[in-house]
């Protein structure tokens, strides 16, 4: 007889573990959703480097949105971005934002110059193993792209103590695509054609990162 009302109350905990678990079995699918934080470098004010009649902040807004595109219309990804227009962003104000919204990584995009040509990424000099993997991902697939475009120098993968990469909490990458004081550069940049591979190419190294297929 004593037995009777345990075993009641075990049932009585079965179901309500179920009631529970329902929830919890939906959230992570949820939870497990990537949180991409895209930063067009530079906007508004700060035009960044300018050359052959381009300037680096409309470059990295067009990439940076191509990129959103390419993620959102392949994958399951939450993406937000520092700016989606021409705007100016302080650097503290993107490392700020990207923190606060819990990003689960951090990849700025920019143009390079001064007299070189090619591609390179950075990372924070002390940076992990998980940031390590984030820039080879990238990295790989950024030049992997571009170079169905056209040859381009792997200058290759950097460390730099850039505001961006230090003051960031998760896995941060900086990449610099190519020269706009080149002119073949900038002749490639130019091209809506190439500005697309970049695009794909930093989407394909985030999505290899997350492992999505
Ligand atoms: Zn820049």
């Amino acid at each position: 007889m004593s037995d009777a009302p345990l075993v009641r109350r075990r049932v009585l905990l079965a179901a309500a573990a179920g009631i529970v678990a329902a929830p919890l079995l939906a959230s992570p699918a949820h939870a497990a959703t990537p949180k991409i934080y895209l930063d067009a470098g530079h906007g508004g004010t700060d035009t960044g480097a300018v050359g052959n009649g381009l300037q680096e902040k409309a470059l990295t807004l067009d990439i940076a949105l191509r990129t959103r595109s390419y993620l959102q219309n392949n994958w399951t990804v939450s993406v937000r971005m520092s700016r989606t227009t021409d705007i100016t962003r302080s650097l503290a104000w993107r490392t700020d934002d990207a923190n606060a919204w819990g990003a689960n990584i951090f990849v700025s995009i920019h143009i390079n110059a001064g007299g070189g040509t090619g591609f390179e990424s950075y990372i924070y000099p002390t940076a992990g193993a998980a940031t390590q993997r984030l820039q080879d991902d990238v990295h790989a697939a950024v030049l992997s792209n571009a170079r169905s475009v056209a040859p381009v120098t792997d200058r290759g993968q950097k460390t730099a103590n850039f505001h961006v990469l230090r003051e960031t909490v998760m896995a941060a990458v900086l990449t610099e695509n190519l020269f706009i004081d080149r002119a073949a550069d900038a002749n490639l940049l130019g091209q809506a054609t190439f500005r697309q591979a970049l695009a794909v190419g930093h989407a394909q190294g985030i999505a290899r990162y997350f492992g999505l297929s």
